[in-house]
C-alpha cells in the first residue's frame, strides 16, 4: 500500500562542477556570479521537476484506492507530499530571491558582518546569507530562546 513514500527535497544541490577561482581573480566576479546563478536555475529546475513527479504520483494514486483502510493510508501519504510540496515551494521562493540578489550584485557577502561567505561555502548551500559564524551564532541563539 505504502508503496512510494514521499521524498525529501533536495536541500542542496550536487550536480554541478565546483568553481576555480582564477589567479588574481575577485571574489564574486561578474563569471563567477554567472556560475552560481547557473547553479540556482538548475537546482531550481529539479526542484520544480520534483513538485510535478509529487502532483503526478498524487493524481494517479488518487484514482487507485476504494478501500476506506487504504483511503486512509492514502490520506496520510497525501498530506506527507503536501508538506513536502510546501516546503520544496518554499525553498523555490529562496532560491528566487537568491537569483534577484545575485542580479543586483548583491550576493555572497555575509548580511550581519559583511565578510565574504566563501565560494565552498555557497556551493554546499547556496541560499546562504550569512558566513559560518554569524550562522554558527545565530543558531545557538535559536536554540537558548527558542526552547
Ligand atoms: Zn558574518
Amino acid at each position: 500500500m505504502a508503496k512510494k513514500t514521499a521524498q525529501a527535497p533536495s536541500e542542496n544541490f550536487t550536480d554541478f562542477t565546483p568553481y576555480e577561482m582564477k589567479k588574481g581573480e575577485e571574489y564574486m566576479s561578474a563569471e563567477m556570479l554567472q556560475h552560481f546563478k547557473e547553479l540556482l536555475l538548475s537546482w531550481k529546475q529539479e526542484l520544480m521537476e520534483e513538485v510535478d513527479r509529487t502532483m503526478h504520483h498524487m493524481q494517479e494514486d488518487a484514482a487507485n484506492y476504494a478501500d476506506p483502510s487504504d483511503r486512509a493510508t492514502q490520506e496520510e501519504e497525501f498530506s506527507l507530499e503536501l508538506r513536502t510540496r510546501d516546503r520544496e515551494r518554499k525553498l523555490i521562493k529562496k532560491i528566487d530571491k537568491t537569483i534577484d540578489r545575485i542580479d543586483k550584485d548583491d550576493y555572497g557577502f555575509c548580511d550581519q558582518c559583511g565578510v565574504e561567505i566563501g565560494t565552498r561555502r555557497l556551493e554546499a548551500r547556496p541560499t546562504a546569507t550569512l558566513c559560518i559564524d554569524c550562522k554558527t551564532l545565530a543558531e545557538i541563539r535559536e536554540r537558548q530562546t527558542g526552547i
